[in-house]
């Protein structure tokens, strides 16, 4: 008997924070490497809301806090939630975490028994299908396809329906694809849930990237289809959109007090509150009109990149990349290069059964930062099932030009590397 719990066996991991290990080894061996793997922006959270927290600190708001979040930030997260979803909700149906990912693990302890079905996009972030599989429940993949530049609708979502379904977890604009839901799939999405599965069900909607959407695009939230504040938990965090992946600050918008309460309760199981000079930074995020024009800069920005990269990423033999019309990554196929380079056969005959060998993206992502010197994530870091014969990347976009141009160079190179790939799964097969 060892020291570990059975259910550990069944908890995923976040590859992107696993890749950084081996970046240092390459860098170890004197490689540079060009990071197209990072998910979060390359930007500093603004001054104004940097000065809030250290006056808090300053004036002695370091204790205890209600773990359902101070009422004033709340205050503001209801008025955003008016002015950007037109829903009026009360402050008590908000409760305050630390950082978004808790309302993913919250949402599964709080709604999901065991053997209950959870629908959730593939790919995507991949702490959907962790907290799934840990907590025994059926994990029902909606397979996102290129097709339909990886949005989903009531058509793909239809067979998957039961009276089992428990949650289904949209997330939109995605992570990794970038795609984004519009009115018409949400409103087709939420109709088909009230036909066809449990009248309790939930739907845990992941709103991360709510402010990077493109082209004038609106974001479309699924709080305000009608009907539909009764069965939603809405994830935001203030990670991606104010640039404060390290303060760690997020939130959800619940259905009833109730639930509120129980994701209050959860905190105070957990990590009892957010710090509150934390918190009053967030309020100053929300509140200052300032920050509406960072935002908008930030997201000029990204625009501007996205627009260089995929037409970059379109003229490499054996890529093509979707457009993305949100958040800040692109989600290249690269089914292409896997066949022009073997990757495909390397993978059958010698690499199915290797430990941490996924797939045959995960033999490109290798042979691309150990050999090429560019990191990014293949295709299983963002959903292990069903990822055998689906072959993408993802690159991110958070840095400076300069570096995407050279870390999409490398990119060209390594497709083209069919010798250096044989050689390097030799040697890897040695080692
Ligand atoms: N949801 C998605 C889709 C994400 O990409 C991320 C972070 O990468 C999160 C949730 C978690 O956000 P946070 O850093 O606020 O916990």
């Amino acid at each position: 008997m060892g020291p570990l719990a059975d259910r550990v066996k069944n908890l995923g991991d976040e590859s992107a924070f696993k890749v950084g290990d081996d970046i240092r080894k390459c860098e170890a061996k004197g490689l540079s490497v060009v990071r197209l793997n990072i998910g979060e922006p390359d930007f500093d959270s603004a001054p104004n809301i940097n000065r809030v927290a250290i006056q808090n600190i300053e004036d002695g708001n370091s204790h205890y806090i209600d773990p359902q979040g101070i009422l004033s930030f709340r205050g503001s997260i209801a008025r955003v939630m008016a002015e950007t979803r037109n829903i009026q909700l009360p402050p008590d149906h908000i409760v305050v975490t630390s950082g978004g990912k808790p309302v993913i693990g919250y949402s599964m302890i709080a709604y999901v028994n065991p053997g209950d079905e959870v629908i959730y996009p593939s790919p995507g972030f991949p702490i959907y299908e962790s907290w799934i599989t840990f907590l025994g429940a059926v994990p029902v993949p909606v397979y996102l396809k290129e097709e339909k530049d990886f949005r989903f609708d009531a058509t793909d979502l239809e067979p998957l329906v039961t009276s089992k379904t428990k949650l289904l977890i949209i997330n939109s604009p995605s992570n990794p694809t970038g795609c984004v839901l519009t009115r018409e799939d949400l409103s087709g999405i939420a109709s088909l849930l009230a036909q066809k599965a449990d009248p309790n069900f939930r739907i845990l909607s992941d709103e991360v990237y709510d402010e990077i959407v493109f082209d004038g695009l609106r974001h479309e939230s699924m709080l305000s289809v009608p009907g539909m504040d009764r069965h939603t938990i809405l994830l935001n965090s203030l990670s991606k959109s104010f640039a404060m992946t390290g303060w760690r600050l997020g939130y959800a918008v619940l259905p009833t007090v109730e639930e509120a309460m129980l994701f209050r309760q959860l905190n105070i199981n957990t990590y009892s509150c957010t710090p509150p000079f934390i918190q009053m930074a967030g309020k100053a995020a929300l509140d200052n009109k300032e920050n509406k024009t960072i935002v908008s800069a930030m997201r000029r920005e990204f625009q501007t990149r996205r627009d260089v990269m995929i037409e970059a990423l379109n003229r490499i033999d054996g890529i093509c990349c979707v457009k993305p019309a949100g958040a800040f990554y692109a989600y290249p196929n690269i089914t292409g290069v896997c066949e022009k380079l073997g990757i495909l056969s390397a993978y059958e005959e010698k690499a199915r059964n290797l430990k941490d060998i996924a797939s045959p993206s995960t033999l490109f992502q290798l042979f691309a930062l150990y050999v090429h010197g560019v990191a990014t994530l293949d295709r299983s870091s963002f959903g292990q099932i069903g990822c055998e014969n689906s072959h993408y990347l993802r690159l991110s976009m958070a840095s400076d030009m300069e570096t995407l141009k050279e870390g999409i160079g490398r990119l060209a190179d390594a497709s083209a590397d069919v010798d250096g790939f044989q050689d390097f799964m030799n040697r890897w097969l040695k080692a």
